[in-house]
């Protein structure tokens, strides 16, 4: 924490961070790609404008900063928290840390982890493939229960490999159901072709096929796959899924989110090694992802 506010605890050290991470090899012009530019002073933040063109960019314009009122510091500081908290971080957590009203600190969490989601979207999983079909969220009393639940997310949850057994990198996609079609559009948007996929024989799995990658469904009577060692990164996963999103799980509007959750949860588990650079990370990953303005943030993700 010392070490961050030594870095980033004065709006203009928060400002060289964000023109560093947005143009690591100096300005280039949105518009026409130039490089060289003026800069104008005045306003809240660095306004360059091109000399080729003449198009002016803030700082801010262009990336998840865009339109914000609020300081850099503070933003910085919510990257932060988000990237260090463990179990990850609730809106109302940030809320009190941060010092802001509850829906400023939503729209904060809830853009950064747009941001999260955008950068994990960039990968496909590869190799050895390990699936399952898993739930999000408590039913209501009166509810059926386990598969086909109401009131739940259903998602696919996947680990790839290392040769030697060890998980690579997750994903965790909200899927329509457990129908072929739904696992044959999931497989397309997150499976390289070649891959080999491991079930434990659930029928809409065999749909991978459809897109290059071999199926081995592991078929054992009466045992579902946190009984059997050979799915025990998935279970893995799901058990720390579940500790991270107990404080969310009853907040309004959680299935609408989540794929945001879960992209946010999978975006901290794929660098879970690269925790001491991860703000910095998050930080590029916020000046890349684009304007979120808070209509399009509070709208609900569609499926894969
Ligand atoms: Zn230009």
């Amino acid at each position: 924490m010392p070490e961050f506010f030594k870095l980033y605890g004065t709006e203009s050290r928060c400002s060289a961070a964000l023109e560093r991470a947005r143009w690591p090899d100096g300005f280039r012009c949105p518009r026409c790609s130039g490089g060289a530019h003026c800069v104008l002073r005045g306003g809240t933040h660095k306004v360059f404008q091109c000399n080729a063109c003449r198009h002016q960019t803030s700082l801010i314009a262009g990336t998840v900063f865009q339109g914000t009122k609020l300081e850099l510091t503070l933003w910085f500081l919510a990257i932060y928290l988000i990237s260090q908290a463990k179990t990850g971080l609730s809106a109302l957590a940030l809320k009190r840390h941060l010092g802001v009203s509850y829906p400023t600190a939503w729209l904060i969490h809830h853009k950064l982890m747009q941001a999260m989601a955008q950068r994990e979207a960039r990968y496909v999983l590869e190799g050895q493939v390990q699936v399952d079909d898993a739930y999000l969220g408590g039913e209501r009393s009166g509810g059926k229960v386990g598969r086909g639940s109401e009131n739940k997310v259903p998602f696919v949850a996947a680990v790839s490999l290392s040769d030697d057994g060890h998980p690579l990198r997750i994903k965790l996609t909200p899927v329509e159901g457990f129908t072929l079609k739904s696992i044959a559009l999931w497989a397309k948007a997150h499976l390289a072709p070649g891959s080999t996929v491991y079930s434990d024989g659930l029928a809409c799995f065999s749909a991978v096929t459809d897109v290059g990658c071999v199926h081995r469904p592991t078929v054992v009577a009466g045992r579902k796959p946190k009984d059997m060692p050979e799915f025990q990164w998935i279970n893995t996963v799901l058990g720390n899924l579940k500790t991270s999103l107990t404080g969310s799980y009853h907040a309004f509007g959680f299935q609408k989110f989540a794929p945001r959750y879960l992209a946010a949860f999978t975006y901290r588990f794929n660098r879970r090694f690269d925790l001491a650079t991860l703000h910095q990370r998050l930080i590029v990953a916020a000046v890349r992802c684009g304007p979120q303005p808070q209509r399009s943030i509070r709208l609900a993700e569609g499926h894969c």
